[in-house]
């Protein structure tokens, strides 16, 4: 019981003294008389008997215990606790500033506009003590008056809103480009795959051509001329249209070879299979080099007489070129040419077909080379 101690003159006692009602009223923070500390005073009217003012009942807390309370709180470094007054004197303040109790915020939006509104809310403000934009969450007591505001600084939301919005982006940025780079290694892949591809049908195309060619003239060889003889002659498909066959031989090619050697044997054999292609013109023509200094001309579609005709047209076309050859009583490179045509279904076996031109060509170079027989029937043929 502190001696001689009197509060008459404090600010709750003058209140109750003069207003007549038994409602607590919260005092402004003030200094303790009794401890020096900083307190908020809590005090009812007391009356006697008849209903006059008999003195003040008074409690009160201490501020400190606000500083500690609050400071269970996570507000981040520049965030604010405030329990002030209702009509916006500062009672405690987390973090304090110097001379901060009993300043009024009441100038603040807060007070000014969004409390008149509504007891409880939230809002971004700028603080009126220190000037931070805050995100605050406040709200007016029901029973006593007083406000609670509690502000989060806006750069610290929004700072951990940035970060948060940065990492998402670098990672998408990642995604994307790894997705780039991916679809760039596919497309290149399948670029590969597509180049190797066409390759191989290339050299595969090339390896068929060079199965079925004959390196030298260029012109079919005997293997393909067998294969597109057989399907010819297989399933009796040769009967359902005319066939001819001519056979081609040079004349004394032995003694060409003797005289100019082998090498211009060669260009010899070149020039009359040239002399050969040179008067194809149907596409189902066929010319094959059918070995050595032996070449043929397969005719689909074509009779006896039609294959004579080119047959004399190709003899023309060598004797045209005179290339010179000492051991041909002509002196220039001559041909021999035998010549077979079936009609429609009157056609022989695959074997005899060839055997017949080969014979032709045989009669040819009986009466004297340099001519085109036909073959006109006769023997074990
Ligand atoms: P014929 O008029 O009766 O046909 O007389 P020929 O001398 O031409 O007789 P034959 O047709 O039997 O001669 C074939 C000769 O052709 C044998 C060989 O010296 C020559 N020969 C065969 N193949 C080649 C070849 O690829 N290159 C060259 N340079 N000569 C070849
Ligand atoms: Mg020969
Ligand atoms: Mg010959």
């Amino acid at each position: 019981m502190p001696v001689g101690a009197n509060n008459a003159d404090r600010e709750y006692f003058q209140f109750h003294k003069t207003m007549d009602s038994s409602l607590p009223h919260i005092g402004q923070a003030i200094r303790s008389r009794t401890t020096g500390d900083w307190i908020i005073p809590i005090s009812r009217r007391v009356n006697d008997s008849v209903g006059n003012f008999a003195g003040v009942v008074l409690a009160t807390i201490e501020l400190a215990y606000f500083d500690r309370f609050f400071d269970r709180f996570d507000i981040g470094t520049k965030g604010v606790i405030t329990l002030a007054m209702a009509d916006g004197t500062v009672l405690a303040r987390r973090p304090t500033m110097e001379n901060v109790r009993g300043a009024s915020i009441a100038d603040g939006e807060l007070f000014r506009k969004y409390l008149k509104e509504r007891y409880e809310g939230t809002a971004t403000v700028q603080s009126v003590l220190d000037h931070e934009i805050r995100l605050y969450g406040y709200k007016r007591l029901d029973r006593y008056p007083l406000v609670v505001l509690a502000g989060l600084s806006e750069h610290e939301v929004l700072d951990e809103w940035r970060q948060y919005a940065w990492r998402s982006l670098a990672i998408i940025v990642c995604v994307v480009v790894a997705n780039l780079l991916f679809g760039v290694l596919l497309f290149q892949q399948i670029r590969f795959g597509l180049n190797a591809e066409s390759q191989l049908r290339i050299a595969s195309h090339s390896l068929e051509k060079l199965a079925l060619q004959d390196s030298l003239t260029g012109l079919a060889n005997r293997r393909h001329f067998q294969e597109i003889l057989g399907l010819e002659f297989a399933n009796g498909q040769a009967n359902l249209h005319p066939l001819s066959l001519i056979m081609i031989d040079i004349d004394f090619f032995k003694s060409y070879n003797d005289n100019y050697g082998h090498v211009a044997g060669d260009k010899c054999i070149i020039a009359v299979a040239e002399c050969i292609r040179s008067n194809l013109n149907r596409t189902g023509d066929l010319a094959v080099r059918y070995g050595g200094e032996e070449m043929a001309v397969f005719l689909p579609y074509s009779e006896a007489q039609g294959a004579f005709q080119l047959a004399e047209k190709i003899r023309q076309s060598v004797l045209a070129r005179a290339i010179e050859h000492q051991g041909n009583p002509s002196g220039i490179v001559s041909i021999s040419l035998g010549v077979y045509g079936c009609q429609t279904q009157e056609c022989p076996t695959m074997e005899a077909f060839v055997e017949r031109a080969d014979a032709a060509l045989y009669i040819a170079k009986h009466e004297g080379r340099n001519r085109t027989e036909i073959w006109q029937g006769g023997g074990s043929l």
